[in-house]
């Protein structure tokens, strides 16, 4: 009942385009086929060593970055269910995935997850990696808060990274296959800094999945 009386009051929108749609949460058409599904990513040069294959879910702009900020910034954890939707919409992709992974989310530094009570790459996976199969682990841990580096030239990002990120006292990897999932992927310099860090301690392969990149 209530939900009737919120849809006629406010009918569902597509989050990326605000053009009306029948289920809320649901993105319209177009956007749906341009936003979502799996796309593979070039890597940068200097990151083939360390990571075997980087996925995108979709393009980070418009209603993505909306949607990203409201949960991060505004702790808006009603636009899972638009970001829950992109992860469904690449379902049939799935299948370009290796098999026998272990998820590892980027993890934020401890201060920054306990302010904002969450770390989002938790919340917008885990029920998509559970509804696969695939073990999500605390494996990596931030050793330090860095900088922030939006603007900040490739070079600069990585020197400030280096030893930002350190493999969980616990966590078993040696010969493991390892899929790093990330919100954002701007310049790929935090999934190679930690797959970097997962190679040393043993991995055997490492792949990155994000939900949006801004190289698509
Ligand atoms: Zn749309």
């Amino acid at each position: 009942m209530l939900s009737i009386l919120t849809d006629f009051l406010f009918p569902p929108r597509c989050p990326n385009c605000r053009a009306y749609v029948e289920r809320r949460g649901d993105f319209c058409d177009t956007c749906a086929r341009r936003l979502a599904g799996l796309r593979a990513i070039a890597r940068p040069a200097d990151a083939a060593a360390y990571i075997a294959g980087i996925w995108a879910l979709g393009h980070y702009r418009e209603g993505v970055r909306d949607l990203l900020r409201a949960l991060k910034y505004q702790k808006k954890k009603g636009v899972l269910v638009q970001l829950h939707a992109m992860l469904a919409a690449g379902e049939e992709a799935l299948a370009r995935l290796p098999d026998a992974l272990t998820a590892a989310p980027v993890p934020l530094a401890p201060e920054r997850e306990r302010e904002r009570g969450f770390n989002q790459t938790v919340l917008i996976f885990a029920p998509w990696l559970r509804a696969h199969g695939i073990p999500l682990e605390t494996i990596l841990v931030r050793t330090r808060e860095t900088a922030p580096l939006y603007n900040a030239a490739r070079e600069e990002r990585r020197k400030e990274l280096r030893g930002a990120f350190a493999v969980a006292e616990d966590a078993q990897i040696a010969g493991k296959n390892i899929l790093l999932v990330d919100d954002i992927m701007t310049t790929g310099t935090t999934l190679m800094e930690c797959a970097r860090v997962l190679k040393r301690a043993g991995a055997q392969n490492v792949y990155a999945l994000v939900l949006a990149s801004e190289h698509i």
